[in-house]
Order: C-alpha cells, then structure tokens, then sequence
C-alpha cells in the first residue's frame, strides 16, 4: 500500500492572518495550529514543524522527541524575541506508511481516522473542556459551546519541556486519516466532516471540501485539513513537494492567543466595550444634567427638627440617596405651620419656582402662624 496526501489551508473568514501551518514530507506529516499574537502564531507553528522536519532528517530519536525538540526551539526563540514573546503551538505529527501511522499530538489540534465508513478520532484535545468532559463535569455538548472550550492545557512552546501523547495504529486498504486545526472541527460537525472524507473521490478533494465546509459554516479561525489515503500501490517516497513546510504568506496577524480568547471572541469584546463605554458617557452627561436640573428645583418642607425649612431639590429619594438638601431652616415649627390649615402640603413638601418664591412662601407661612398664634391669644382671653 501507499499514501496519497491531499492538504488544504486557508485563512478563514474573520483572521488577518493565516497561523496553522503543514508539514507533507513523506511519510512525514503534520498540521500546526500557532497562537501568540502578532507575528507570533506564524513563527510558532513554523518553526515547531520545521524543527520536526530537521530533526527527523537528520534521524535524530523518535517522533515524539522530535516533537520535544521543537518545543526547546520554540520556548527559546520566545524567550529571546520580545516581538514573539509567549508565542506557542499546537501540533499532531505522523508517520505514515502503508502499513502503520505512528501519530504525536499535543493541543487542540486532531487526528481522525475514517474506516468503513465509521470515523473516530485518535487524539484527546488538552483542553479544559475536554478534561471537563472526561470527568464527567460537562457533557461533550456543553463542551462545543463552553465559553473557555478554546482554552489549552497544553502547548508545544510555552514551557522548557512537554508531555506528547504518542499512538500507532495499523492501516488498511481505504482507510482515510485526517490531521486538522480546530479551525476545522469548531467549524464543522463530526458528522459532517465524516459525510465529506467519505465522499470524497480523493484525498486532495476532501481536504478542499473541508476547508470550503469550515469556511461556509463562518470561518472563525485559521482552517487546515490534511488527509492521508492508504490506497493500493507501491510506495513512491521521491514523489512530494519541494518546499515542505508551508504557511499562508499573510500580513501581521491581531493579537489573538487562543489561551483567553479568539480573535472573534476578542472583537465582540472590543465590540461590547465600547458599548459599555457609550452607555457609560450617557449615564454620566444624564447624571449631570439631572444634577443640574435639581439645583433649579426649589421647596418648603418639614427638616427633621420639625421646623419650616427651604429646600432645594426635589423632595425624594432614590436608592437611598436623597435629591434634596435644606438650604435654610426658619426657627417656625411644622406643626404651627399646619395648624393654620393653610399649608397642608408641607409634610410631603410645597413645590415652588424658584429660591425667591421659597422666601415669600416662608413669609407667608410666619405671617400666618403670626396670625393665628395671635389670634388664639385674643380668642381666649
Ligand atoms: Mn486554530
């Protein structure tokens, strides 16, 4: 038997720049999916699997130490470039022959493989919401549309050192195996990508249909798919391409580490933020403006001493606060004033037009308490 390689990539719908990256160098192949911000997912992915590529040239340990050694070169060139500072990958490696596939993966990146038409998938995502799932806290729904499903619990890069899962598996005629960034499988169904390596007539067509499929379906992230067929033949190693490892040629990509948030994430953020500020300036001016209007606001009313008193405000409160604050309290008490039977609105407050009709109502009030103080005197003599 022999492997036929069909790879797809593209940069999606909402991205400004293309960060996975492939690796087809028979029977060496891999899907990279960089984050980091900046220039830095681009570096990460490429870098990891050029590292790989090398290492595996040069017959240098296994896969999986492969896989270790682009880490160091990753850590390292993060921690001495500020510009790509922090930068880090996801990645699945295979070795594949007619015979076998010997797969390494950390990340979010998968591998699936699709026989008689069933698919399963062949790596465990390390992510927080796969763990969630494994132990039973969320259910894999849930975890589909978990606000942090795209938060990492491992990367290629980020640490001096890093634990590579590591499976092999034997091949048969037909079998399909996929290598995709998750900017595929967030996109699209399971069962949809099965439907599409299914049908499929080759290898390159079904990585062409599943880019087209994630991109249909928004293309929210960066989308790579490389499929691998066992078909009938002798292996032909001299026949891959030149350049072997190969990202989009993009321009500077936004901020985006997908360890918080993805760009789109990121762009409601910015989106709601300014929102939130906008909402924040109305209430204020609003706030202000009513300030304003208070001061204009005069009444005559009860102070807590019980005695006739100006008021500027309105008398109310709201939570808890109270829109008015005594500007004058006359020595003339509120009880006085009400048993003139001229001034029952005071206990709730006399509105009134400005700070002068305040004075001439207070006026009045003292008149009439006068009047009737007075007049009790002669009425009783
Ligand atoms: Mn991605």
């Amino acid at each position: 038997m022999k492997i036929v390689a069909g790879v797809a990539t593209d940069i999606g719908r909402v991205r400004e720049g293309n960060e996975d990256s492939y690796l087809v160098e028979p029977p060496l192949f891999a899907v990279a999916d960089g984050m980091g911000g900046h220039r830095g997912g681009e570096v990460a992915s490429q870098l990891a699997l050029e590292t790989i590529e090398e290492r595996f040239r040069a017959g240098e340990g296994s896969l999986s130490e492969q896989v270790r050694l682009a880490n160091r070169a990753v850590f390292d060139r993060s921690a001495n470039d500020r510009k790509v500072a922090g930068m880090g990958t996801t990645l699945t490696a295979a070795i594949v022959t007619g015979e076998q596939a010997h797969l390494v993966h950390v990340g979010d990146t998968r591998a699936y493989l699709l026989r008689a038409g069933a698919m399963r998938q062949l790596t465990q995502d390390h992510t927080l919401v796969a763990r969630m799932v494994r132990t039973g806290e969320i259910s894999a729904e849930e975890a589909e549309v978990h606000p942090h499903r795209n938060v990492l619990t491992r990367v290629v890069g980020t640490e001096p050192d890093v634990v590579v899962d590591e499976e092999t598996i034997g091949l048969l005629e037909g079998d399909r195996l996929l290598l995709c960034s998750d900017g595929l499988t967030g996109m699209v169904t399971e069962d949809q990508i099965r439907a599409i390596l299914e049908a499929a007539t080759n290898a390159q067509e079904a990585a062409d249909r599943l880019v087209r499929a994630a991109n249909r379906a928004g293309g929210v992230d960066n989308i790579t798919a490389l499929v691998l067929e066992a078909v009938v033949g002798d292996e032909d190693p001299a026949e891959h391409p030149a350049d072997a490892v190969r990202t989009m040629p993009a321009p500077v990509a936004p901020p985006a580490t997908r360890t918080d948030a993805t760009a789109l994430d990121r762009r409601r953020l910015i989106r709601w933020g300014v929102v939130a500020a906008a909402a924040a300036v109305v209430l204020l001016v609003g706030f202000f403006a009513f300030r304003a209007w208070l001061d204009t606001r005069w009444y005559v009313g009860v102070s807590d001493g019980g005695n006739v008193a100006i008021y500027q405000g309105i008398p109310a409160s709201v939570l808890g606060f109270e829109l008015s604050h005594i500007e004058v309290e006359t020595p003339i008490a509120a009880a006085q004033a009400l048993a003139t039977g001229f001034h029952d609105g005071l206990n709730e407050g006399i509105n009134v037009g400005s700070r002068s009709e305040a004075n001439q109502l207070v006026a009045q009030i003292r008149k009439d308490v006068g009047q009737a103080t007075r007049g009790s005197k002669g009425g009783s003599p």
